[in-house]
């Protein structure tokens, strides 16, 4: 049985021109980048084209990026910068649907005794731009706020936002790891302070991330050593998979607009057919501003985990808001923080594409998903009596 993997931004397949860049940094020039000998300073040259390929898929200098270990790292050193480098500024802002990487970050703040703002979001789990310019005040260090929602796929108004907070000469930042090789990003454009990128959501591999710091701004280093990444962030680099970052990056600009059209197009044949499958389905987020590779679908009146367990045995892997499912001991915040209702959190299932998948691999989901709601409303008294489910 093939696999159908729709979980893409749970993490990505390493596409295998990225493999191919990567290996030989691997076996053969395994060198430290920081020695003087040959076999060490080939590799600065390599990591500098890396920087370059990086920074021109978000349009920023190469001298704008560092490398880091992972998103979570460039979240929490962006944000632990922005309060560090203004002492006197003791208020942040962030939104109440962000990753834990920044939702964790900003409360650990909040108990050293910062003053944290967690913006809500509308229904659709669309940001409340009003709301959180109405919190801004003369004491606020950072904002961070996430470009693109990892469970809903919604896009925020980040552009509108970065020129609001730079006229008012307060730092932003955002987490683009959903983003980052999905939409176009632009850093001249759009005027965010910092901006996070993670390598495994766009087919390079785990354990590498970037973030972008924008020239004239004040930082300071979270992970603190040696001279690498020019003292902004010491250790000693992960050649190998920073190279695939590179590789990633060119490849993502140079496909983007062909993707963007190929995987909105499944997207959309997949959502349709499902909201159509049967009743009391619906689609959370704001789908006039969403990733093209992302829907959020709620089946109501059956649980997440159930629906990813019988997908799972037809091999088609996706991800659910529901408790147990999600790693945590509560349902998704995201869509808690949307007023999503109990019934549909629970029955929500996230399907996330790739440039991987096949119109033929969507068809087969379209097949088998009625089936297995079908099959577990009529297995749960709660479903029985709410859904009558029409006859095949
Ligand atoms: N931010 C967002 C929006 C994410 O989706 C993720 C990962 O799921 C992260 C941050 C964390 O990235 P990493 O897994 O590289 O630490």
């Amino acid at each position: 049985m093939n696999t159908i993997y729709l979980d893409n931004n749970a993490t990505t397949r390493v596409a295998p021109e990225v493999l191919d860049a990567m290996l030989p940094y691997l076996t053969d020039l395994y060198g430290n980048p920081s020695s003087m000998h040959t076999f060490g300073g080939q590799l600065h040259r390599k990591i500098e084209e890396a920087r370059e390929k990086v920074a021109a898929m978000i349009n920023a200098n190469p001298e704008e990026i560092i490398f880091t270990s992972c998103g979570t790292e460039s979240d929490n050193t962006a944000i632990m910068s922005a309060v560090e480098s203004q002492p006197r500024r003791r208020h942040v802002i962030t939104t109440r649907v962000e990753h834990p990487a920044v939702l964790n970050f900003c409360q650990h703040l909040g108990r050293k005794g910062y003053r944290v703002t967690f913006v809500p979001v509308n229904r659709q789990g669309q940001l409340d731009m009003d709301n959180l310019l109405k919190m801004l005040d003369d004491d606020t260090a950072v904002v961070s706020v996430m470009y693109a929602n990892n469970e809903t796929g919604v896009i925020f108004p980040v552009d509108a936002l970065a020129g609001i907070l730079r006229d008012r000469g307060i730092l932003f930042h955002t987490d683009a790891v959903q983003a980052a090789g999905k939409i176009p990003l632009d850093v001249q454009r759009v005027p965010v302070d910092m901006l996070t990128i993670s390598g495994h959501k766009l087919h390079a591999p785990k354990g590498v991330g970037v973030l972008y710091v924008r020239k004239g701004t004040r930082f300071h280093p979270y992970v603190i050593g040696g001279h690498q990444e020019r003292g902004r962030r010491s250790g000693t680099e992960n050649v190998a998979s920073i190279i695939a970052l590179g590789k990633a990056c060119e490849l993502a600009a140079h496909h983007l607009d062909r993707e963007i059209v190929y995987l909105s197009g499944l997207r959309d044949r997949l959502e349709t057919a499902l909201l159509g499958c049967c009743p009391n389905v619906r689609v959370n987020g704001d789908t006039s501003s969403r990733l093209p590779n992302t829907t959020n679908i709620s089946f109501e009146y059956v649980e997440g985990e159930a629906i990813l367990l019988r997908l799972n045995e037809f091999g088609i892997c996706a991800s659910s808001g529901s408790a147990c499912t999600s790693g945590s001991l509560e349902p998704s915040h995201v869509l808690r923080a949307m007023g999503v209702p109990y019934t549909a959190v629970h029955g929500s299932v996230r399907f996330s594409l790739s440039r991987f998948n096949t119109e033929k691999e969507i068809d087969r989901v379209i097949e088998v998903v009625p089936g297995v709601i079908k099959e577990l409303r009529q297995l749960s008294p709660f479903g029985r009596e709410k859904i009558s489910c029409p006859p095949e």
